[in-house]
């Protein structure tokens, strides 16, 4: 009881509205603490197949992100047959990180209720509560009580994504550890201390952080050249970690839009994914704003246009 007061009390100091889930606090913590312990002594010497392989599976994860639950799932900003959604599932999976179910949910949150208390990552709470501090707390109470309105009925009737709700935690654990360290010692010979650092740890960690720099960095840093009456910025070094997703000014003004982009760029290999699959008609009803309607967004409300 008196612990608990205190935590409480450490809490109030620390000015936080939400309850800490010190589990998570530990967890995360020990992840990473322990992983560079790991990294520092096992991760080297490593086959160069080794590293482009992590490096092929950071981009197939990251496709599951992006091309998957974000521009698919969440934003509905082009339709897919079974068959991609399924791979879209399983390389979402390998990122390891919370069900299908839960993402959109956070997510068409955060686009409803964009930086206030109601987002779940509310940039105005800065940086590190914006990247990762917010997944070692309890949602507030405007976050569950929004949450619970978010119309997520497209997702429910999802037979792939509600599968995935279902064993979340075995798939995680199969398509996120199991299946990247087997094959990274089978097919490339590598000892098994050196593939669980560069899998389990320096994979697996580089597309967390990659991910979570759209919610703070892309929040924080960077140009409002559609809207800037809205915190979200285009931000060139988070479209390069995440393959298109740091033109967050563009995203949030046009969240309908397959390209997550106005234009497309060397970076954005979400968006050239999503045009070859449509190509090969596996991806169909690419939504997109017109140049009539990026304007007039630019006109009303964007940061450098002169009112002549
Ligand atoms: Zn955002
Ligand atoms: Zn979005």
């Amino acid at each position: 009881m008196i612990i608990k007061t205190a935590i409480k009390n450490f809490e109030k100091s620390l000015g936080f509205k939400n309850e800490i889930i010190w589990f998570n606090v530990m967890f995360m913590s020990a992840y990473h603490i322990f992983g560079l312990y790991w990294c520092w002594h096992y991760a080297f010497p490593v086959k160069i197949l080794t590293v482009l392989y992590a490096f092929s599976l950071y981009i197939l994860n990251g496709a599951g992100i992006t091309c998957g639950v974000h521009r698919l799932f969440t934003h509905r900003s082009y339709k897919a047959v079974p068959a991609l959604k399924i791979f879209l599932v399983m390389c979402f999976c390998g990122a390891g990180q919370n069900t299908i179910y839960q993402w959109v949910r956070d997510h068409r949150l955060h686009h409803k209720f964009s930086d206030t208390d109601a987002d779940p990552h509310n940039a105005n709470r800065g940086f590190f509560f914006s990247h990762i501090g917010w997944l070692m707390m309890k949602k507030n109470e405007e976050v569950k009580k929004q949450g619970k309105k978010i119309d997520m009925s497209d997702i429910e009737a999802d037979e792939i994504v509600m599968f995935q709700e279902k064993y979340s935690k075995s798939l995680r654990l199969f398509f996120c550890y199991i299946l990247p360290i087997s094959l990274n010692m089978l097919l490339f010979n590598e000892e098994w201390k050196c593939a669980v650092a560069w899998q389990a740890f320096i994979r697996y960690l580089c597309v967390l952080h990659a991910e979570m720099t759209v919610n703070s960095l892309a929040h924080i840093y960077g140009y409002q050249p559609y809207n800037k009456n809205i915190i979200p910025k285009e931000n060139k070094f988070v479209s390069a970690v995440t393959f298109g997703e740091g033109w967050h000014n563009y995203h949030h003004s046009f969240p309908f839009d397959f390209k997550a982009s106005e234009f497309f760029d060397r970076f954005d290999w979400s968006t050239y994914l999503i045009r070859w699959w449509a190509r090969q008609g596996w991806a169909y009803n690419l939504k997109e704003a017109t140049p009539e309607m990026v304007s007039a967004m630019i006109k009303r409300a964007g940061e450098y246009h002169i009112v002549n």
